[in-house]
């Protein structure tokens, strides 16, 4: 019979062995930089940040963290002044505005611009990591208080996911319930859900479109599922993308959240464009 060993032993073991297994992993694959592929010195690169899988080159200033002044809704960043609405927010009557708020870690430009596209597009999975660690950052900063009730990654349809082999914007949060635990100690109200909410339609790839054929290429794109209707009825929804351009995925998402009676949808994506 085979042994059993509790959760919490198998863990610290595997703790304790991880530098090894770090170290030889390292000897076995030095690690090159995923942009130019220049082999990097990596003798204390911390896996969760961005110099463990860039040179300084490809780094450059580094990713733009998304900080004030934005616009307070859609997240849109200014180069200075204030935080206000943006021209495209102050002409949309509010009363159709749908999301809340869109907040974001970090601007789509540079590095980011260079890494997310290797993660989704050539699954450098690893990118995962620094990724995912920056988002719980901006989780914390906005939107703690109050917590929402569910965190919903945007599905992909069953072909989508199939030829990617994984939801880009799930494995940006699997580990969120952990990264609360081990930072408030205590399991967080919400949790991560998957399968309240679906894509139905297989879309177009959005890039190239503008907003009007973005819009109109994701018409009932997605559906709740009968079996989750009560849980989004009054649910505070926090919807999760990797990047935030047009917003019309989100928007559209929010739209049929909402038509089940979502109470609020916020949206917090990895990089705002
Ligand atoms: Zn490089
Ligand atoms: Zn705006």
């Amino acid at each position: 019979m085979l042994p059993v060993f509790k959760k919490s032993f198998v863990r610290s073991v595997s703790r304790r062995f991880q530098p090894v297994s770090d170290l030889v992993q390292t000897l076995l694959f030095p690690p090159r930089c995923l942009k130019c592929g220049t082999y990097m010195d990596s003798g204390t690169a911390d896996p969760s940040a961005f110099s463990a899988y860039f040179c300084k080159s490809c780094l450059g200033s580094g990713p733009r963290p998304f900080e004030p002044p934005f616009c307070p809704w859609c997240g849109h960043v200014f180069d200075q002044g204030e935080n206000h609405l943006c021209e495209a927010c102050l002409k949309k009557n509010p009363r159709f505005r749908r999301i809340s708020r869109v907040r974001a870690s970090l601007v789509y430009s540079g590095v980011v611009k260079e890494a997310v596209p290797l993660f989704k597009y050539q699954s450098r999975l690893s990118l995962a990591r620094p990724f995912e660690r920056v988002l719980f950052r901006a989780f914390e900063t906005y939107f703690m208080e109050p917590e929402p009730d569910l965190v919903l990654p945007v599905p992909l349809h069953v072909r989508r996911l199939r030829q990617r082999g994984f939801n880009q914007a799930y494995f940006l949060v699997r580990h969120f319930p952990d990264l609360y635990f081990r930072k408030f100690h205590r399991n967080p109200s919400w949790q991560v859900d998957i399968a309240s909410l679906k894509r139905v339609v297989h879309t177009r790839p959005q890039t190239g479109l503008d907003e009007k054929s973005r819009r109109k290429n994701l018409r009932n794109a997605f559906q709740v599922s009968p079996k989750a209707q009560s849980r989004i009825k009054k649910a505070r929804v926090l919807l999760i993308d990797d990047v935030f351009t047009t917003g019309s995925t989100c928007r559209e998402a929010a739209r049929v959240l909402f038509r089940h009676g979502a109470d609020r949808v916020d949206v917090l994506v990895l990089a705002r464009a």
